[in-house]
């Protein structure tokens, strides 16, 4: 928007308040969202140092003792190859989280049909019990498939990671919305994480969900994209239990 001179001779009182309400409220704004890009790239930065150290830590032992020992050589390898793809999962996941705030293509996506699909690449892919059920064979929405496939994608393999006993999917339409769930069995969320862990960086147990390979940003992006879409994501859990997550959608229409 283009900065407008504004005549303040010829205003009254109350709109001059008005504007200064206004104001305030857009540099509290601006304010609030450069200090949340501050934290990312700080977060960021504190997130990718553990894996360059852990790289430049390998290679110099490779270098004072790599010669004549295979074993070393082998396991430093190993290491090496492993923070890559750490450092190249956090870039990739960073790019995700920056990309959502761009407007994707919108089309009519079929959710029953696209986790079903999910559902099955899972299952096959870690031979782990991932039910299915679906109230109806199609429910549509408007949104970018490959978006929609990143939540639904992000919530099963985070069941699958963090339980280890059967995940449950279920997807079915109340309200004009649709309801997609993926219910775990594992040890489940203490209430007073269950907000927390939507933030970005932020791992319960940051040791456990780096041996799985997690970032802490899967959950984030799996907001980001949610709220892109006019819809809400939340969790319900019980510790011992497990945790459902629950995605709403708008629903566009059923067959
Ligand atoms: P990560 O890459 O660490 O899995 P996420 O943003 O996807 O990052 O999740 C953030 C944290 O929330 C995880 O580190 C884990 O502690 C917790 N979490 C996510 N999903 C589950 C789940 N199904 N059961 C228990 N804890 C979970």
């Amino acid at each position: 928007a283009k900065w407008q001179k504004i005549d303040v001779e010829n205003r009254s009182q109350d709109e001059l308040y008005e504007m200064e309400q206004t104001f305030n409220e857009m540099i509290d704004y601006l304010k609030d969202n450069f200090e949340k890009q501050e934290i990312f790239v700080s977060d960021a930065s504190h997130e990718l140092k553990t894996p360059i150290s852990i790289v430049k830590s390998y290679s110099q032992l490779l270098e004072r003792r790599g010669i004549d020992n295979p074993a070393l050589v082998k396991e430093s390898i190993e290491a090496i190859d492993s923070e890559a793809d750490r450092m190249q999962k956090l870039v990739e996941q960073m790019l995700s989280l920056a990309k959502n705030k761009q407007i994707a293509v919108m089309q009519q996506v079929d959710l029953v049909e696209l986790s079903e699909e999910t559902t099955n690449t899972f299952r096959s892919a870690y031979s782990r019990q991932v039910t299915f059920e679906k109230s109806t064979d199609s429910l549509v929405v408007n949104g970018n498939k490959d978006q929609l496939e990143q939540i639904i994608y992000i919530l099963i393999d985070n069941a699958l990671k963090y339980s280890k006993n059967e995940v449950n999917v279920k997807i079915s339409e109340n309200n004009n919305q649709v309801v997609f769930k993926v219910r775990d069995l594992g040890k489940g969320i203490p209430k007073e994480e269950q907000e927390r862990i939507f933030e970005r960086f932020y791992r319960m147990d940051k040791a456990r969900s780096r041996d799985t390979g997690g970032t802490g940003l899967g959950l984030a992006i799996a907001k980001a994209i949610t709220n892109e879409h006019r819809g809400d994501l939340s969790v319900t859990s019980k510790m011992g239990e497990g945790s459902t997550f629950t995605l709403r959608l708008p629903l566009v229409k059923e067959s």
